[in-house]
């Protein structure tokens, strides 16, 4: 793997970005285009961009400049042919994803995707740095049985992120036997341009297509324990709906949960509030001061104002109470495309160079 000197004077892992012209790829442009271990120098898209400056071929949202450097990158076709960067960020389509991101791995790349494609796959890590490092273990059973040089590392579905954030410390703790979940998840989760504005706004729309086997399955992947070549799912019954609201960003995820051990809904909330998440995912580049925010104000969280915190990286968590029907019920909220998307991706990146995955300059 290689390195090279950059800009800043230190040098950085050459990182690769595909499907940089979607949100998801957007967030991820912003995060690496001035990041201390991995310099972006490459983007990637489909065939309607490839070839063009960056800043033409992208419908750039938000306020902020395109971040110079990468403005005038020219965008490339998604395939390891046309991308020499020995680590890869997809935020590609699920299309293209079951396809371009094996010949990634194939050619000696680490790819990092937020695709669906290859989450379920019993050897393909779905990691959340805070939750469930050791299951980058499970890299090893993949590159024997697959014969790739590289790997493939998974995040998870954004709703199911701020779900699985939550919940780790609860099933931690006091194991979690059943859960009901019911999700408010905002127009940025379905792409760019996403949904219709006649459709959404002033609206709920209480169905989002193939969205609750998701977030039921890859709950218990990311709350499984690792064993020796495997992960073991969690074994608890997940319960979801999901509903897409006229909110920027920001998925808001309601939770009933029955758990193994019985506590008080104060002893789950001073659990919550002292939770730091595994101690290898603190102090990286990208991780957040706290990974859960508690607040005890009864209309808290809230996605206008509560969104950012952490830079986008921190989950709030509020509401914890007695529940009626199984034990604690509470309202976890987090940014879907930064910690349910690029900044996870990134977390994960810094995660693996940090214990030696990807070399660190
Ligand atoms: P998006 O805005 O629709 O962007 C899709 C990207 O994929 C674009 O860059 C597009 O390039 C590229 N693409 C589409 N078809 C392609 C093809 N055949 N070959 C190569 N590139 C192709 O979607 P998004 O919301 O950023 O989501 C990206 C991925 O992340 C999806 O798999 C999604 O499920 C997942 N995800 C999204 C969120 C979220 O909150 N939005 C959260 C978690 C995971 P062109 O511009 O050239 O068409």
């Amino acid at each position: 793997m290689t390195t090279r000197e950059s800009s800043f004077g230190a040098s950085r892992v050459p990182v690769a970005v595909l499907g940089a012209t979607g949100a998801v790829g957007q967030a991820f442009v912003r995060l690496l285009a001035s990041h201390p271990w991995f310099e972006l120098v490459e983007v990637a898209a489909s065939e309607r961009s490839a070839g063009k400056p960056y800043a033409e071929a992208v419908t750039w949202i938000g306020d902020d400049p395109i971040p110079p450097a990468i403005a005038g990158l020219t965008v490339q076709l998604s395939s390891p042919a046309h991308i020499r960067s020995p680590v890869v960020f997809s935020a590609l389509d699920a299309a293209a994803a079951g396809e371009a991101e094996p010949a990634f791995a194939k050619s000696d790349r680490i790819v990092l995707t937020n695709a669906r494609n290859f989450r379920m796959e019993p050897d393909v890590p779905l990691v959340i740095a805070e939750v469930n490092p050791d299951h980058l273990d499970i890299l090893a059973t993949q590159r024997k049985q697959r014969g790739w040089p590289g790997a493939i590392v998974a995040n998870g579905n954004c709703a199911v992120i701020v779900a699985a954030m939550a919940l780790a410390p609860v099933q931690q703790r006091y194991g979690v036997r059943r859960v009901f979940i019911s999700t408010m998840q905002a127009v940025s989760g379905a792409g760019y341009p996403g949904v219709a504005s006649m459709d959404i706004l002033g609206n709920v729309i209480p169905y989002i297509k193939d969205e609750e086997p998701k977030v039921e399955a890859e709950l218990c992947k990311f709350l499984g324990l690792r064993e020796s070549d495997h992960i073991q799912h969690a074994a608890m019954v997940v319960s979801a709906h999901t509903s897409r609201v006229p909110v920027q960003h920001g998925h808001t995820v309601v939770m009933s949960v029955e758990m193994t051990r019985r506590a008080d809904a104060a002893e789950v909330e001073a659990h919550l509030g002292n939770w730091r998440g595994a101690p290898e995912a603190c102090r990286l580049p990208s991780s957040p001061e706290r990974p859960l925010a508690v607040f005890k104000e009864p209309d808290r969280p809230q996605p206008r104002r509560d969104v950012d915190l952490g830079k986008g990286m921190t989950v709030s968590v509020g509401r914890v109470r007695r529940d009626t029907l199984f034990d604690v019920r509470l309202v976890a909220m987090g940014h879907n495309i930064i910690r349910g998307a690029a900044g996870a991706s990134v977390l994960n990146a810094e995660l693996m160079a940090s214990t030696g995955r990807i070399p660190k300059p």
